[in-house]
């Protein structure tokens, strides 16, 4: 047994018998869009992991590891960060059968967001690995501001800043709310299994339903259909009801049955819409760096402020000290010039004294020496007197 493969068969079963759809979403559909498999050991992503290091590819997603080290998550996410990629024709095929009021539940094992950015609304989504749409810290569970995580995230591979919480003192890791080897699903995804239990039909798409708890949900007995390139499960194994099993490539599949279902028109018209969900990536890492930029002269800024104060600071205290050495250094001078000009002083003084001492001595010794020589002449005059005989 392989099913039927009667995509007539399936258009019309979904038109006339369907009102509660439910899909089950794996990764096949978002490969279209360019986003790989990481989920999947032999294909894609795990294989570029290797230059991160890591001790296994899964370690990826481990939640002990990436506490101990949240650095290849953090550059994983970087390239697969939600915005960068178009939804496929596949997401926008979940819209149409939203718009047609007959989606019960969208169920993605994906965390790249693309059905909501397909226009799928949110509470007809259940995001079972969780997604980028919203983080919170590890150590205290505070959300984290989105637009923050958003700049934080696209501008990894160039700032190797790791997301950090803001609650003060907490400084905790912000993980995305993806949901990692060791932590449990979101109660959502819980809470959905009645949806698909009653479900007039199971919508399986992309997916290797090798991943548990979510690929028990496509054990229930209400009809399914399997759009995906393998046999996976137990499909085809189901003899009533017939499972609906259609190999190939979702998007051509989905195209084909939006054909058979006559919403062709609809379901391109939904798809060129997707597009502008695509955000000019660039631009936003262009305005990121330059904030960052910004933030960053403004720190720089505020740091050479800071500086600038603690020198001015710094100087007025050199020149208080100096001023302070100064002025001993002046005292210390006045004290020595003091000291010197008192003992020339004294010096001077003395020597003053001296001078004068001498001057008086000269002087009397002229007074004396002039006296002596009157009186020698007085006596030779005598003598002379004395000894000459009176000329005849
Ligand atoms: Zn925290």
């Amino acid at each position: 047994m392989t099913g039927n493969t009667d995509i007539k068969e399936l258009a019309r079963f979904i038109k006339e018998e369907c009102k509660n759809i439910v899909l089950m979403l794996g990764a096949g559909v978002s490969t279209s869009a360019g986003i790989p498999d990481f989920r999947s050991p032999k294909t894609g992503l795990y294989a570029n992991l290797a230059r991160l290091n890591l001790p296994r590819p899964e370690a990826v997603f481990d939640i002990q590891f990436f506490q101990k080290n949240p650095v290849p998550f953090y550059t994983l996410a970087n390239e697969l960060y939600p915005g960068k990629f178009r939804p496929t024709i596949t997401h926008s095929f979940i819209r149409l059968l939203h718009e047609h009021g007959l989606l019960s539940l969208c169920l993605t094992q994906n965390i790249d967001t693309l059905e909501r950015r397909a226009g799928v609304p949110d509470h007809k989504i259940v995001e079972a690995h969780g997604s980028f749409a919203t983080q919170r810290c590890l150590k205290c569970r505070r959300p984290f501001d989105d637009a923050k995580m958003k700049d934080l995230v696209l501008n990894f591979s160039r700032t190797k800043k790791i997301p950090r919480c803001e609650k003060p003192g907490c400084n905790g890791l912000v993980k995305p709310d993806i949901v990692f080897f060791g932590e449990s699903l979101p109660e959502a995804f819980s809470a959905s299994v009645s949806k698909v239990r009653n479900a007039d039909l199971n919508i399986v798409i992309g997916t290797s339903l090798t991943v548990y708890p979510f690929a028990g949900l496509a054990l229930y007995p209400c009809p399914r259909a399997l759009i995906n390139l393998d046999l996976v499960g137990d499909f085809g194994e189901r003899e009533d009801p017939d499972d609906f099993v259609l190999l190939g490539k979702c998007d051509d599949i989905i195209r084909e049955l939006c054909e058979e279902l006559g919403w062709e028109d609809e379901l391109l018209k939904l798809w060129e819409e997707a597009k502008g969900s695509v955000e000019d990536l660039e631009e936003r890492g262009r305005e990121a760096e330059a904030k960052e930029k910004e933030r960053e002269h403004l720190e720089a800024e505020e740091e050479a402020n800071r500086l600038a104060e603690k020198l001015e600071k710094e100087m007025v205290l050199d020149r208080v000290a100096e001023s302070i050495e100064k002025k001993e250094e002046k005292a210390e001078k006045e004290e020595i010039l003091g000291q010197v000009a008192e003992s020339i002083g004294k010096k001077q003084s003395n020597a003053e004294v001296e001078a004068e001492t001498q001057t008086e001595t000269d002087t009397t010794k002229t007074e004396l020496e002039d006296k002596d020589v009157k009186n020698r002449k007085d006596q030779d005059t005598e003598q002379k007197e004395e000894t000459d005989p009176p000329k005849l």
